[in-house]
């Protein structure tokens, strides 16, 4: 097969060509700032405006003033802690989020934890999912945030946010979701999840890099961001990012018409993957839930193999896809998401995750199952750690 076979979705997408298309104009002609008042500057508001009304649909959000343009997921996580935390600190200073979230999250929270507030990092089971339960016990008199991820990066995971989320609005608590994952592959529906924000970032669904946004509620305070110009409703400075804005508004308005029967499609391959790979690779094991799943994830653990050797074979084999250690960014820690499902340091080491979408088909998914036995075979016959 000569096509490069991208199996590496949840970390980001392709430019959409209609995105592309959409987005062109404000490079270039319309070039106008949305804060200028002539011509070209009152096109930039409006086009900004319009991907306003995509995303808010998106997200099933009540009013486009909810939504709030940023740069990156990363970004409206940062936003939403620091900004509920912050709007909230006379009330209490107690956070409550999983041991698997995202760094965008888990980092910002110990953030807060430096600057004095306290943090509940919640464990999660051997299938990285927590249970409403486990937050109403660790809500506490002063707890004013709680940040849970709709679903995993790494493996998968769904978490069951519309339990919590209708938990926290009884108790009057922020709660933070990072949809990041999950904004344009499955229904997000702020209304029925019940929160308070929510971040999403427009690479992960065929959008472009650099533009995010973030959800907040009517009425749940957020306290400002970026301080200077008065740009989104005077809560997040700096001069627009037209281009980039008016993409991740026209990738919301396809994911919208689409999502529903590709997350079909993509869940039969998914699952045609997983059966493929259990009955061709001995002591193998799937990470993450198998029935609250993305339709695109597939996450394994190989004994006796180290991830990163998996990924160097695929690739010279034309298949692009992940491993949960860090090693490939430079990192020798192993993932802590699989070592909050109870992995050992070595098994942790060792994962493999291959993330479909849009461009996935059948004849990819025959030719990962016929590379990837000989590979695991052949690196197993030079490990050391496989009898
Ligand atoms: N949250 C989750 C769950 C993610 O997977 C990512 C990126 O991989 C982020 C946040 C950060 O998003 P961005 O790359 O837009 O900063």
């Amino acid at each position: 097969m000569s096509d490069l076979i991208y199996m590496d979705k949840a970390d980001t997408t392709s430019l959409l060509q209609e995105v592309l298309e959409a987005l062109m104009p404000y490079q270039k002609g319309y070039f106008g700032s949305a804060s200028s008042i002539y011509s070209i500057g009152r096109d930039a508001t409006d086009a900004i405006g319009k991907a306003r009304e995509q995303t808010a649909r998106l997200l099933n959000a009540k009013y486009d003033e909810e939504i709030y343009f940023t740069s990156c997921g990363s970004e409206s996580d940062n936003w939403a802690i620091i900004g509920a935390c912050e709007a909230r600190e006379r009330k209490g200073r107690h956070i409550i989020t999983t041991a698997v979230e995202h760094h965008a999250v888990l980092d910002t929270c110990k953030y807060m934890q430096q600057r004095g507030w306290d943090l509940t990092v919640l464990p999660v089971d051997s299938y990285g999912r927590i249970t409403p339960e486990q937050v109403a016990e660790a809500i506490r008199p002063d707890t004013v945030l709680v940040s849970v991820m709709h679903a995993n990066n790494e493996i998968g995971t769904i978490m069951p946010v519309e339990e919590i989320g209708a938990l926290c609005a009884d108790k009057g608590i922020h709660f933070h979701v990072d949809a990041v994952q999950t904004a344009g592959h499955i229904g997000v529906d702020v209304q029925k999840i019940n929160c308070s924000s929510l971040a999403i970032s427009a690479h992960k669904f065929h959008g472009p890099k650099g533009v995010g946004a973030l959800y907040i509620k009517k009425g749940a305070v957020c306290r400002k961001y970026l301080h200077g110009g008065a740009q989104e409703s005077n809560l997040r400075a700096g001069t627009h990012n037209v281009a980039g804005i008016v993409g991740l508004g026209k990738a919301a308005e396809i994911a919208m018409s689409e999502y529903e029967s590709e997350s079909v499609r993509i869940a039969a391959l998914r699952d045609r993957l997983i059966a493929g790979i259990q009955s061709s690779i001995k002591d193998s094991r799937l990470n993450g839930d198998p029935a609250n799943r993305l339709p695109n994830n597939v996450n394994f653990i190989f004994k006796g193999v180290e991830g990163e050797s998996i990924i160097l074979f695929l690739d010279m084999k034309g298949i692009c896809a992940s491993s949960g250690s860090a090693c490939t960014s430079g990192s020798l820690d192993p993932s802590y998401v699989l070592m909050s499902i109870g992995l050992k340091h070595e098994e942790a080491h060792g994962s493999l995750r291959l993330t479909l979408g849009r461009e996935s088909n059948n004849a990819h998914v025959d030719y990962v199952l016929a590379e990837l036995p000989p590979i695991i075979e052949r690196l197993r016959q030079m490990s050391p750690l496989y009898n």
